[in-house]
């Protein structure tokens, strides 16, 4: 089969440009010329520096990333993330009450006293509306124990015990002395996307203000993101960046300047707190321009390619370009699943469906769910070119996953099928 007769509708590694495989796989042989290729060149290198430079100018470009905040190119995917917010917000929480405590009381003993305290009170606060920021809260209660972790709202609660409603805000249960809110943008695995960055979350990371942080790794690339809301976003490339191995971390630098500061690990352990492998800290990745320890050049370089491409194709507008381009695409499928009720289910709420990851059940006459049917899609549909249709194993159904490599004829192919399936 050859490339061009598929669209490939899978979750995660996704589609990428057949053009930037071709520049890829030529550089993999032989770049620039040096006799030997990217894969091989030492990540200190003045041409691996560049790669790194040049693909961390043209995300900013693209995203319009402010001058406050720094880009990390880190390894451990989305789930090295949900470990590395805790190690890091939790060691600068610390470190924050600690110097406002240290303010007031000169005794040393005093302040450590009153620093278990203040621990004893520590709440991180997560928005769980799918099964991955589900997992991201899972891993805070591993690391610092169930009782440290708020859920401000469970989504599965207001739809009969599963994912695909976003609750109102108001019902959220934020904690006073958050150290950490935590949500994530996109739920890859139910088709839930927040439809705008929540208001109640505004102004993350300043002095005294609480840290939010959003998952971004399945949304990236296709919508604007309002920056001065967050701490910090992270998201792992294999969606709308390029391939898995590469994560990024957008961070604002005032967290990461010397006088933000981190715990001391003396401290850390006396308070029977985490402490963070140095791959995951963030002031060490980015004082040494994410380039601390050995990171995949290739990886980066593809991730630039991508986004040269995207610079190209959407010129001025952008990130803006594409948003408009993923609305289209995903209107056109949900459109044709609305008009055909009788036959598809989407799991996500109106007001809460992902424009990535589309998510439905496929229904008999009687108009029960048919995982009979939803075989026979999958099978048909890849008798057509249409591929990775195949839900997450976790809630069955059918995903299609309108990432930005799928084109708009493909998402029309797609709504096709639908018509006449
Ligand atoms: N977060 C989201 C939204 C995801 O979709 C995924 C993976 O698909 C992850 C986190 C976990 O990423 P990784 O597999 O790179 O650890």
């Amino acid at each position: 089969m050859s490339r061009e007769s598929i669209t490939y509708f899978g979750a995660g590694p996704a589609g990428l440009p057949t053009t930037v495989l071709e520049t890829v796989a030529a550089a993999l042989v032989n770049y620039k010329s040096l006799g030997l290729g990217i894969a091989e060149i030492s990540h200190r290198s003045k041409d691996a520096e560049e790669i790194l430079n040049s693909c961390k100018k043209d995300l900013r470009t693209y995203l319009g990333v402010p001058d406050e905040f720094e880009v990390l190119f880190m390894q451990g995917g989305g789930t090295g993330q949900f470990s590395a917010t805790i190690y890091e917000f939790v060691s600068l929480w610390v470190e924050r009450r600690r110097k406002a405590i240290a303010e007031k009381k000169k005794d040393e003993e005093e302040v450590q006293r009153e620093l278990e305290k203040e621990v004893e009170e520590l709440k991180i606060d997560y928005l769980v509306t799918g099964g991955w920021s589900l997992k991201a809260s899972q891993e805070a209660a591993r690391l610092v124990g169930d009782e440290h972790v708020n859920i401000v709202t469970d989504a599965r609660k207001i739809n009969g015990g599963k994912f695909g409603k976003i609750p109102e805000e108001e019902d959220w249960k934020i904690s006073k002395n958050a150290a950490m809110v935590y949500y994530c943008d996109n739920e890859t695995v139910d088709g839930v996307e927040f439809p705008t960055f929540p208001a109640i979350l505004k102004n993350g990371g300043g002095e005294d203000e609480p840290l939010v942080v959003a998952d971004m790794s399945s949304n990236i690339l296709s919508r604007p993101i309002p920056f001065e809301q967050f701490s910090a976003v992270f998201f792992g490339a294999q969606k709308n960046l390029g391939c898995a191995g590469l994560t990024v971390v957008i961070i604002k630098r005032c967290l990461l300047a010397p006088t933000a500061g981190r715990a001391d690990p003396k401290i850390m352990r006396k308070l029977g707190l985490p402490i963070g492998p140095i791959a995951l800290s963030y002031d060490i990745v980015s004082k040494n321009n994410s380039l601390y320890n050995t990171l995949s050049i290739t990886d980066v370089f593809l991730a630039g390619q991508v986004l040269k491409k995207a610079l190209n194709t959407f010129g001025e507008e952008r990130v803006g370009g594409q948003m408009k381009v993923s609305g289209e695409k995903a209107e056109k499928i949900y459109g044709v699943l609305d008009k055909r009720s009788e036959r598809y289910s989407v799991v996500a709420n109106k007001g809460a469906r992902s424009r990535m990851n589309i998510c439905f059940r496929i229904l008999d006459d009687e108009g029960k769910v048919s995982e009979e049917l939803e075989a026979k899609f999958v099978k048909d549909a890849a008798a057509e070119g249409l591929t990775g249709l195949k839900g997450h194993r976790s809630v069955g159904g059918i995903r299609a996953s309108n990432y930005n490599s799928v084109s708009f004829e493909g998402a029309t192919k797609l709504a096709e099928f639908l018509e006449q399936f």
